[in-house]
């Protein structure tokens, strides 16, 4: 393709409203256009590298045995009210009327729709497993639609929804679409991890997220060098510690504390490290129950954790008036000692601590020498903290790390939640009507783009790894010379019939002006013919990624192009 006749608006400057990097490269190497807020154009090198990660997708969905089809944008009101989600879903979702009145929403998932596919036209369990997915436009009317394509309210999915008539079925099923996902990431020629991921009140450990692995991240990912656990720090399970201190219990003392609200205050003042204070967290549910949550002062509460053992979906601080309700401290002062008709669950950690430091659970005043079981009762010891660096992998001697991801995939085995809501059956071999199992899967497309750029760009622009770049070679005669044109013609011919993707730049700019945007654009390998190398029988080869240079005969051109591609599993 020559760039005149290719749109590909650059900008020299960074755009203002750009805050990553994924973002203000796109914009500037001509890629998307911003229509109004978290909804974009993709401009014809941007859709080109979108169209590239589909292939691949689709060609692992098919191989994995998934079939291809396309529901419909709009959804009736009528199937999210019988999952509850009309309601559950709240803002995200974005509602509208047709002329008849009648409600619809843009969809955001598709659940519903499958299901109900699925419950008129499949009966019984030998027309399974069955296994659906579409590539299309999703809406989420999300409260921050930031980062560019990261987090668009309009944005490509691929969605796959998997139905079986038992368990180990549904567990093929997938495991299936996690190897094609392992497949399609790698495919996509990018770094990333699959970790292990909350279900939310659907319970089970059966959800992975596929991150990939990027500083500028929103997730936070916890592994063990064994290679033993992965998991979104999110669900990161940690194990109650084998040993309890076993010191004597000191008796307890009153320290007058006055405007010591923070754990290093404490810390400062009673010359103690904060693995030796308790943190109470008085929380609020959505039924205003209050409870105290006890951390210990070097660890930070999971919110995630503390709503799955309790039940809930949803928790928070509690707000100043309820605090004053239950005790008579203000924030910083909360102490589970006579604390009255609250529940006070405390993360294992407490479990192993004698003679700590406490609030006072009155105005200015810290507890020392505090223990669980003689000063105050603890309804259970669970697992509430959040994963940090250091800390113990639940499933090998080693040690947990920590590194930020994006995530771009998620594979969820719903099991009947939404059979069972809907009424999606089918005869098992007994003639008995089951509901059917099924798995969710879903890949951000268009995140998948950003990240790709999260991961692989420099000072001068954007990397793309081979696969999924917008063109394989970039095509840079220097001069306007005839010698040079017909070269550059010559191998644009050569290197196109044999399916090369050439983008030549055959505008009258200057050499600089070139190898500027060509570097934003971030084409894997650029083929500059100049005059002086001409001369010499030569034009050069350069590797964007590394900026090696290699010089290549006219003439030997196509064979190392085919051998540099040859390296990679290329989309068909
Ligand atoms: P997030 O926690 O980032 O909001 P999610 O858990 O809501 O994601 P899923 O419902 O699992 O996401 O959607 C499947 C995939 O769709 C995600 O893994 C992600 O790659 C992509 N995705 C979700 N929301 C957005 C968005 N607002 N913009 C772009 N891609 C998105
Ligand atoms: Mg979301």
């Amino acid at each position: 393709m020559r760039t005149s006749q290719l749109f590909i608006p650059t900008l020299r400057d960074n755009p203002g409203e750009a805050e990553v990097v994924s973002h203000r490269l796109m914009l500037r190497a001509g890629m998307i256009r911003k229509v109004a807020a978290g909804i974009y154009t993709f401009l014809p090198l941007g859709l080109r590298v979108l169209k590239k990660i589909e292939r691949i997708i689709r060609q692992e969905m098919n191989r994995a045995g998934a079939q291809e089809l396309l529901m419909p944008i709009l959804s009736p009101a009528e199937l999210w009210r019988e999952t509850g989600r009309w309601d559950f879903y709240g803002k995200e979702l974005l509602r509208c009327q047709d002329r008849h009145d009648r409600h619809f929403c843009f969809g955001p998932t598709h659940e519903e729709v499958i299901t109900d596919l699925f419950r008129r036209e499949v009966r019984s369990y030998r027309q399974l497993p069955m296994n659906f997915y579409q590539i299309q436009t999703k809406f989420r009317d999300e409260i921050r639609p930031r980062f560019g394509l990261m987090r668009g309210r309009e944005f490509l999915m691929k969605d796959a929804y998997s139905f079986d008539a038992d368990e180990a079925g549904a567990r093929v099923s997938y495991q299936k679409m996690y190897d094609a996902y392992d497949r399609i990431f790698t495919r996509c020629g990018l770094k990333f991890r699959a970790v292990e991921a909350d279900n939310g009140l659907i319970g089970g450990t059966t959800s992975h997220e596929f991150m990939v692995l990027a500083e500028t991240g929103e997730e936070t990912l916890v592994y063990d060098e064994e290679g033993s656990y992965a998991a979104n720090v999110e669900r990161a399970e940690l194990l109650p510690p084998d040993q309890e201190d076993g010191a004597d219990q000191l008796p307890l003392e009153t320290i007058h504390t006055p405007g010591t609200k923070t754990v290093e205050a404490v810390c400062a003042l009673l010359q103690v490290s904060p693995d030796r204070l308790v943190k109470t967290l008085l929380y609020e549910t959505p039924a205003h129950e209050v409870v105290a949550i006890l951390i210990r002062g070097d660890h930070e509460a999971n919110t995630i954790k503390i709503c799955r053992h309790l039940g809930i979906t949803e928790i928070a601080l509690a707000s100043k008036e309820t605090v004053a309700a239950v005790s008579p401290a203000p924030l910083g002062f909360a102490g589970p000692v006579g604390l009255q008709g609250i529940r006070i669950l405390a993360d294992h950690g407490i479990k192993a601590m004698r003679n700590f430091v406490v609030g006072g659970n009155k105005p200015d005043t810290h507890l020392k020498h505090a223990n669980w079981g003689r000063d105050f009762t603890v309804e259970a010891f669970l697992d509430l903290r959040r994963a940090q660096a250091g800390d113990p992998s639940p499933r090998s001697d080693g040690r947990l790390h920590e590194v930020q991801g994006i995530e771009v995939g998620h594979v969820f085995l719903l099991g009947t939640k939404y059979s069972k809501a809907m009424n999606a059956t089918v005869l098992d071999a007994q003639g008995q009507e089951v509901p059917a199992i099924m798995g969710c899967y879903g890949i951000g497309v268009s995140r998948t783009a950003a990240a790709a750029v999260e991961q692989n760009h420099d000072g001068k622009g954007m990397v793309w790894p081979v696969p999924i770049a917008p063109f394989h070679v970039h095509l840079l005669p220097l001069t306007a010379s005839e010698t040079v044109l017909k070269t550059a013609g010559t191998l644009y011919d050569s290197l196109i019939a044999e399916g090369v993707e050439v983008l030549w730049d055959d505008r009258n700019e200057r050499a600089g002006v070139k190898f500027n945007d060509a570097d934003l654009i971030g084409t894997p390998f650029h083929l500059i013919i100049g005059e002086k190398g001409l001369a010499q029988g030569v034009v050069e080869f350069k590797r964007r990624k590394t900026g090696e240079v290699v010089n290549v005969q006219p003439d030997a051109v196509q064979s190392h192009v085919k051998g540099l591609l040859s390296a990679y599993d290329l989309p068909r």
